[in-house]
């Protein structure tokens, strides 16, 4: 981020509170700027309070935790792992450093997730196949809680764990319960886009003691208990330091604050764009009983409204909010549709590859005022006409 530039408006800047450096101060006055320390197990024990899981494991990125978290639930070379399409990169690259294949499964339009109904044509014609799925990723896109009855009950019908790429999603709720807990190993990330960052982090979180203990132990090179330096199996240098953990302590106590700054710009959004042609914010609805922290506000245009101007695409917006010094980024490109997966299989694909035809990101920062909100209003109208 060019720091010089005050002007320019990001997507989902770094928002740092007054807290975090009091912890970081700590590690520095007592010299505990590593190995793990106390930040590490506070950060810990606070994530475990905000999510209500009893294990929590601080690495140093969500990608890290995907990966172990696939290990724990035991891919390997050959396996084949679910995931959704429409994510972002880092929730399937894992599989692959496994020596394992990602499906990709399409989204449904409510909540642009996992659609249940593709997934369970996925499951029979994988096994139809020869080869039952070893694990199934769900992911909770933009922060919206993905449609986890009909998922989870998918996943108990044919016996196939469930890791929760949270990364996206943390604060946001489905009948009342933290995101992150529904799987056999839940996954965020702190990475410094992320509604809190450690400047660059991740944690696994888990009920299963045992499975939090052989994350620890593979996150720091699984060292065997042994008076010198004994290995017999293949480890990782994967844990968060004590200095980056007090980053994450002093957020964490922001966490509600930064939810409810999210919604508020959603619905800021939601209401002033309301009546621009051929433009909706969406997804609109979040399932009953679930919130969405609403980490980035999108939008999707409709070409087939009448209203839309016919030169109007997300890239010509893109390009426009662009001179106006405000940045923007299109959905995700669904990795059906990236050339590093082109020979994995796929079960539907339209719904998000018209998705991506049509949406884009908004900045949604909470450190945003009003005042930046109606700049982004006044852009979106002229490119609008
Ligand atoms: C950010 C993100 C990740 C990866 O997290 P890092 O901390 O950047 O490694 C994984 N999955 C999703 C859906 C993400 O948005």
């Amino acid at each position: 981020m060019r720091s010089q530039d005050y002007d320019r408006l990001y997507l989902s800047p770094p928002h740092l509170g007054r807290h975090e450096l009091n912890y970081v101060h700590k590690a520095f006055e007592d010299n505990w700027v590593a190995p793990a320390g106390p930040n590490l197990a506070g950060f810990e024990a606070d994530i475990c309070a905000a999510v209500g899981v009893p294990y929590c494991v601080a690495l140093s990125s969500g990608t890290a935790a995907i990966h172990l978290g696939l290990i724990l639930l035991g891919v390997g070379p050959g396996d084949e792992v679910l995931c959704p399409s429409f994510t972002f990169v880092a929730t399937a690259n894992p599989v692959v450093y496994l020596g394992a294949t990602p499906v990709f499964i399409d989204s449904e339009a409510d909540t642009w997730n996992l659609c249940p109904e593709r997934l369970r044509e996925a499951i029979l014609d994988r096994i139809g196949k020869g080869k039952k799925p070893k694990a199934l990723i769900v992911v909770h896109l933009y922060g919206m809680p993905a449609k986890l009855p009909e998922i989870l009950a998918l996943a108990q019908e044919f016996d196939i764990p469930v890791l929760e790429d949270a990364a996206e999603a943390l604060g946001s709720e489905w009948q009342q319960q933290p995101l992150g807990g529904f799987g056999r190993v839940g996954v965020f990330s702190f990475n410094g886009n992320k509604i809190l960052t450690t400047s660059g982090g991740g944690a696994l979180v888990t009920y299963d003691r045992a499975l939090a203990e052989r994350a620890r132990f593979l996150a720091t090179q699984a060292k065997d208990d042994a008076p010198y330096y004994q290995h017999s199996q293949l480890g990782y240098n994967y844990r968060l330091s004590n200095i980056l953990a007090g980053i994450g302590r002093g957020q964490m106590e922001l966490l509600e604050e930064r939810v409810k700054r999210r919604r508020q710009i959603f619905e800021w959004y939601r209401e002033h764009l309301a009546g621009l042609p051929g433009l909706v914010v969406a997804p609109a609805a979040e399932p009953a009983g679930s919130r969405s922290n609403r980490w980035l506000t999108t939008i999707l245009l409709s070409p087939e409204d009448a209203d839309t101007p016919p030169t109007a695409t997300p890239e010509t917006l893109r390009q426009h909010l662009e001179t106006r010094n405000i940045e923007s980024r299109p959905l995700w490109k669904p990795l059906h549709l990236q050339p590093l997966f082109a020979d994995a299989p796929v079960y539907g694909g339209a719904v998000c590859a018209d998705l991506f035809a049509r949406g884009l990101c908004l900045p949604s920062g909470t450190a945003m005022g009003e005042g930046e909100l109606r700049r982004v209003r006044e852009a979106l109208v002229e490119a609008l006409g």
